[in-house]
């Protein structure tokens, strides 16, 4: 049996709606949360983990990514969306290996790790590579095989199969790796796909996980595939099963009023859609309509990086942008935003998403000492908000997932980050003089 000993931090908890600091200690006994008390002795055979001037807080949920992306990082600058895909990234992921897309997602599973990130919703393809680094890295991992149908009935068929195929070769003694069925887009799925997708997820019990209203091009194209706005195709399709809607940048009233009758939830990117130019989802207005919003960063080919604690602030601040003077989102908001709003979204808030005796150890622990280090939070007068506002992925000191240490004092165990780099350096390469 293994136990994990926290002691002497600051916990974020939450309480009655609130968030909230409680100098507490932390017991983990093998994958579990099962004790949260003033003072644990340290009678046991514990692991102890001195916590002392620093903030312990579930770990990061991050819900909606494209895990192999990392190779893309730093492509987008001057390309419009569609642009971006057509020009950039499809042509290149068409030639890219089961090998590559290994080492891309073991970087991106590394800076999940190194920025407190202890579970992301995924949507790309090769998903059995990526399942293969989320096993070898022990990072928490919702998986799919992306479905769209854009190139053909035959393309469809082929990604239908090669989806019943990762989830039918499932580890099921691997709590860990989740599933979803993933629709591309409503832009590049017809309705026969649509179908199909609704049947898989309904024959399976797996949530759906579709990117919705990112940009403006896409309501017309939306109207013009399928002869009525995506709103009411998505309603069609998708009113019986659990919905993570990535973006929903372009809501009006009517769909808001639609989306608050189905099970669904929206994940937010808001770097991804500053980079893209698609402007910015009132997520304000989602809220307060009583919609679960959490927040994701998109690949790092347009979202820039992993880093969940950067986009709690830019989510924050967005708002202000767009809501003078207004009430609108705060710290303690995307916090929760961040955490069991995610649990929630990915349906594993049972699970995860939060502090609490039973549930999962994803921990992380933040580095908040005053120190020249943290100069940008001192003097240290309110936590909360200088955890979302003054500091960021880099304040990450430790990483617990699943009651496992991934990292300790800033140290990554059992990875070699030059050996992945090496290889992601190889294909780097490539598409560099692809760009060319
Ligand atoms: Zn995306």
């Amino acid at each position: 049996m293994s136990e994990i000993l926290i002691k002497n931090g600051k916990v974020i908890l939450f309480k009655n709606n609130d968030v909230i600091l409680d100098k507490k200690d932390i017991l983990i006994e093998n994958d579990t949360i099962i004790k949260i008390e003033n003072k644990i002795d340290e009678k046991g055979e514990y692991y102890v983990i001195d916590a002392k001037n620093r903030i312990i807080m579930p770990g990061l949920i991050n819900t909606h990514a494209h895990i192999p992306m990392s190779i893309f990082r730093e492509t987008t600058e001057g390309y419009k969306l569609y642009d971006w895909l057509n020009k950039v990234i499809w042509p290149i992921e068409d030639k890219l290996t089961d090998e590559e897309v290994y080492y891309a997602s073991m970087l991106s599973f590394i800076e999940m790790i190194a920025t407190g990130t202890t579970c992301i919703n995924d949507q790309y393809f090769f998903s059995k590579a990526i399942r293969k680094a989320a096993e070898d890295t022990r990072v928490r991992t919702v998986l799919t095989r992306t479905i769209q149908d854009i190139d053909g009935k035959d393309k469809m068929n082929e990604r239908i199969k090669d989806f019943i195929e990762l989830y039918e070769t499932r580890n099921r003694n691997d709590s860990l790796i989740t599933y979803t069925v993933a629709p591309h887009a409503l832009y590049t799925c017809s309705g026969e796909c649509l179908s199909e997708v609704a049947k898989l997820a309904e024959k399976y019990n797996l949530p759906v996980h579709v990117h919705f209203l990112e940009s403006i091009d896409e309501i017309e194209d939306i109207k013009q595939k399928h002869g009525e706005e995506a709103i009411y195709v998505l309603k069609k399709y998708f009113n019986n099963v659990h919905t993570i809607l990535a973006h929903c940048v372009k809501l009006d009233d009517k769909d808001i009023e639609i989306l608050k009758g189905m099970d669904c939830g929206i994940a937010h990117n808001p770097v991804s859609n500053l980079r893209l130019g698609c402007k910015i989802a009132d997520i304000t207005k989602y809220l307060d309509n009583g919609i679960n919003v959490a927040l994701g960063t998109d690949g790092q080919g347009s979202g820039s990086n992993l880093d969940m604690i950067e986009t709690m602030k830019i989510a924050c601040l967005m708002q202000g942008g767009i809501h003078e003077n207004e009430k609108r989102i705060t710290a303690k908001d995307v916090i929760k935003m961040a955490t069991i709003n995610g649990a929630k979204l990915l349906k594993l808030d049972n699970e995860i998403g939060s502090i609490e005796i039973g549930k999962k150890a994803d921990i992380i622990i933040l580095d908040m000492e005053e120190k020249l280090d943290n100069i940008t939070t001192l003097p240290n007068l309110n936590e909360i908000s200088n955890i979302v506002y003054n500091i960021n992925g880099r304040n990450v000191v430790t990483t617990i997932i699943n009651g496992n240490i991934l990292m300790e004092e800033r140290k990554i165990k059992n990875l070699d980050l030059e050996l992945v780099l090496n290889q992601c350096n190889k294909v780097v390469k490539e598409i560099k003089e692809a760009l060319n």
